[in-house]
């Protein structure tokens, strides 16, 4: 059950040493003003009660003041601290998760189980919801509580020890049931999770701009609204049960509270009438007393909370410890180039799957060598470049750069070597400059990231954007931002691959996306564009395999047929087949 605050306190205290010691002086102030709010006015009634002196009723009033106004300065100071500390101590937090998150296997990001386990991490460190940092004020809490508990026990006891008792007693009566009662909320808790996920997969349908194509033209709108109205029936089945429960469990308190507050008026009122205590007592007394009982519930409701979300615990270690094989082994240094690649003997299997989508790959890239791969839909092509990525690793033989199992290679030096365009790229709503650097750089660098754009095919585009290449892309952040068409996008894509410079490159159907004249100055421009660099280029455009060395035909998982373009025409295969199909619908249809 500690564990987890263990966890929580040794980051915290790595990222923000003064954080921790705020909250523990916090603490102890917040324990400690309540303190002479109970002992002073005992000594005020009393004097008022008997000498009335001026000058003591005068000392004990300014000294009441004077604590409560300094302990209250101090606290508003540690409070307001202790909340910019606390956000800074939750961005380190964030930006390590982030950090862990993006060194992990590219593989773990698809896995339902690992995104599981990432959810329930999130859990405990944001109190399901409530906030970063829910957990540990509880921790803190504790301890400032158990603070109160010492002072406020140590004037009760000065009166009977069984009162105390009594006390601790009922309040554990309440605590116990109130721990059933969350245990069972928590439980209804992770029952509604999936309901509530996907009440909001649907809200979202409805709010998020990129479906309201489908949802304007197929007219889905009541449909999921009628959806949404199903879930949000089924939330509000669980909220009510959740409430009586709560309300079950809020008489019960309440009614030992009153039961509290009696005995302490009884008790008290019996000991005054029968000349045991004096008025100042009975003051003090009483409001030790209720002191005591409210410094019992917070502690217990502290508890409670680190309990129940303590269970939440394990899922953060899993995900902190969530394996980087990708950074593991020897990280051998990157060998100089040229680079030749090749597989030997690889298959592969996607995780949870079935089937292997590879099956014994063998494959040299001589250094410089562009190999055009092509296939049907579903016969492994990306799949065979994703490899090469290392965004996977094979599940059976191994891939090697110069000899070397890439897997023996440090991956970030590896990386380095690799330019890609995939089907999937992704633009960032930053600037175009930026999308295709990625990293901070200079304006010398302006006018070659021009140009790559403008040989990308972006020439006429660039002229027409306010602020050339610092212009921003989408209209995420800027008002005036470019929405770039699916060739456009691609033509970014590409400038990046081109600025990277990388000596091994891979296109995955660059072209797909681009209009027949900007994929000619593509293709025209295709032996530059790859000069000198070990090239894999995957293409449905069956015409464009010709400029390519060699030809690997994917089907099913296996290399079917391999040559020149020559060599596989002359074969009469599939690749004649596929290529005559094209040819023939051009020549038609021209
Ligand atoms: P291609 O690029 O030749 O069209 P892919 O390499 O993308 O083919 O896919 C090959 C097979 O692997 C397909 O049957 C596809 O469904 C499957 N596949 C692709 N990606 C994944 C994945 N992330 N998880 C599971 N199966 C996948």
């Amino acid at each position: 059950m500690f564990k987890g605050i263990g966890f929580l306190m040794k980051y915290t205290w790595r990222f923000e040493k003064r954080f921790i010691i705020y909250q523990i002086l916090l603490q102890i102030l917040t324990a400690a003003v309540p303190l002479s709010d109970i002992i002073i006015p005992k000594y005020i009634i009393d004097e008022l009660t008997g000498a009335r002196r001026i000058e003591v009723l005068l000392g004990w009033t300014g000294l009441l003041l004077a604590v409560n106004l300094l302990g209250s300065w101090l606290i508003s100071f540690f409070q307001g601290n202790s909340f910019v500390l606390q956000s800074r101590v939750f961005t380190r937090f964030q930006t390590m998760m982030a950090d862990q998150l993006s060194k992990s296997d590219f593989a773990r990001l698809e896995d339902p189980q690992f995104l599981d386990t990432k959810a329930k991490a999130e859990k405990f460190l944001y109190a399901n919801g409530q906030g970063f940092g829910v957990v540990l004020t509880s921790a803190f809490n504790i301890f400032g509580k158990l603070f109160t508990f010492v002072g406020v026990v140590a004037v009760i006891a000065t009166l009977n020890i069984w009162v105390v008792l009594g006390f601790v007693a009922l309040v554990l009566l309440n605590a116990f049931y109130e721990s059933k009662v969350r245990r069972q909320a928590t439980a209804w808790d992770l029952e509604k999770a999936p309901i509530e996920r996907k009440t909001g997969y649907f809200i979202d349908l409805v709010e998020n701009f990129s479906f309201g194509k489908e949802i304007r033209i197929y007219g889905i709108k009541d449909w999921i609204v009628d959806k949404v109205h199903e879930h949000l029936c089924e939330s509000e089945r669980f909220y009510n049960r959740q409430t009586k429960l709560r309300n079950k469990a809020r008489y019960l308190s309440d009614f030992t509270n009153s039961l509290l507050k009696g005995i302490t008026y009884g008790y008290l009122i019996y000991s005054v009438l029968r000349d045991l205590i004096g008025i100042g007592d009975f003051t003090m007394y009483m409001s030790a007393l209720m002191n005591f009982s409210a410094a019992m519930r917070s502690l217990m409701e502290s508890l409670l909370t680190i309990r129940q979300f303590g269970g939440y615990y394990d899922a953060l270690k899993d995900y902190m410890d969530v394996p980087q094989r990708m950074y593991e082994g020897k990280r051998l240094k990157a060998p100089a180039g040229p680079y030749e690649l090749r597989f030997e003997d690889v298959s592969f299997r996607y995780p949870g799957q079935e089937q292997d989508v590879l099956k014994h790959i063998s494959i040299t890239l001589r250094s410089g060598e562009k190999l055009s791969v092509v296939g049907e839909n579903g016969a492994g092509k990306t799949t065979f470049v994703k490899l090469l990525c290392r965004l996977y690793d094979p599940t059976e033989g191994r891939i090697t750069l110069n000899g070397i199992d890439i897997r023996e290679i440090d991956y970030d030096q590896y990386m380095k070597l690799i330019g890609s365009v995939f089907q999937d790229y992704r633009l960032l709503a930053f600037t175009v400059k930026e999308n295709v650097s990625f990293q901070y750089s200079d304006e010398e660098d302006d006018g070659r990231i021009h140009d790559i754009l403008v040989h990308s095919g972006l020439r006429q585009r660039l002229e027409t954007l306010p602020r050339d290449i610092h212009s921003h892309i989408y209209r995420t952040f800027a008002e005036d931002g470019f929405e770039p068409s699916g060739g456009e996008g691609q033509k970014i894509a590409l400038a990046r691959a081109i600025y990277k410079n990388a000596p091994v490159m891979i296109l995955d159907e660059p072209t797909a996306a681009l209009d027949p004249r900007a994929e000619y100055e593509i293709y025209r421009n295709f032996s530059e564009l790859t000069k000198g660099k070990t090239t894999v280029f995957i293409s449905h455009r069956m015409s464009s395999s010709k400029f390519c060395d060699h030809i690997a035909l994917f089907k099913n998982g296996r290399i079917a047929e391999y040559g020149t373009h020559e060599e596989l025409m002359a074969q009469g295969g599939d690749y004649r087949e596929l290529f005559d199909m094209q040819a023939q619908f051009y020549v038609q249809h021209h």
